[in-house]
């Protein structure tokens, strides 16, 4: 048997909204499914878009998910039997999610996790570039610019607000490329500054 089989390893799927995290996530979870291995999906409980029981993606893919208030509540639902532990919005989780993740690695589970990597601001969206740093596999997900078409990193709050997460609000939030975002865009409604 191979040796690596009951090896334990982290993955990050990180991007911005709309580049197919979810969409990747549920792509993985359900290969494991396929092979008859035992898996888990979490959820952070903030996250009640379109279903509480369920990581739905933008186009319609769900997998079973179980909603948990934090990091130590993730940890302890967590069964000895599960091999993969998948976790869908990564960054809505307390900064414990990357020790629960590691201890999670060590005893030889595999999780995969998926999260924005930048806040609406552009600034570092804790925990996931720790978690990042922690994993073997990294991979980025990139949207389609919703003004250019171009490679889409950073998240575009469209409506005006000062909150770090408004969720869900449909049309709050456009994919934009490096040259076409615009940090400032919404705030300029928020403090009434002419352009
Ligand atoms: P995430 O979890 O990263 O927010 P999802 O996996 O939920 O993304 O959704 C990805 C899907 O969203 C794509 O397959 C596509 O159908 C749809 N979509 C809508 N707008 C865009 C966009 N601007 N760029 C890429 N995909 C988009
Ligand atoms: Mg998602
Ligand atoms: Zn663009």
């Amino acid at each position: 048997m191979d040796r690596r089989d009951d090896q334990g390893w982290v993955e990050v799927i990180c991007g911005p909204m709309f580049s197919g995290k979810s969409e990747e996530l549920i792509r993985r979870i359900t290969r494991y499914h396929i092979a008859r291995v035992p898996t888990q999906t979490f959820k952070p409980l903030i996250d009640d878009r379109y279903s509480d029981d369920h990581v739905v993606s933008h186009s319609s893919l769900t997998t079973a998910a179980e909603p948990v208030g934090d990091s130590g509540e993730l940890l302890r639902r967590v069964r000895g039997q599960t091999v993969v532990v998948g976790i869908d919005e990564g960054q809505f989780f307390d900064q414990g999610l990357v020790a629960v993740v590691e201890q999670l690695a060590a005893s030889g589970k595999k999780v995969i996790v998926a999260g924005l990597d930048l806040d609406y601001l552009g600034r570092s969206f804790e925990p996931i570039p720790s978690l990042m740093t922690r994993a073997e596999y990294v991979t980025k997900s990139l949207a389609v610019c919703h003004r250019c078409g171009g490679a889409g990193m950073f998240t575009q709050r469209v409506i005006a607000s000062d909150e770090l997460v408004v969720l869900g609000a449909e049309g709050a939030y456009e994919a934009r490329c490096r040259r076409c975002y615009d940090p400032t865009e919404g705030q300029q409604e928020t403090f009434g500054l002419a352009r």
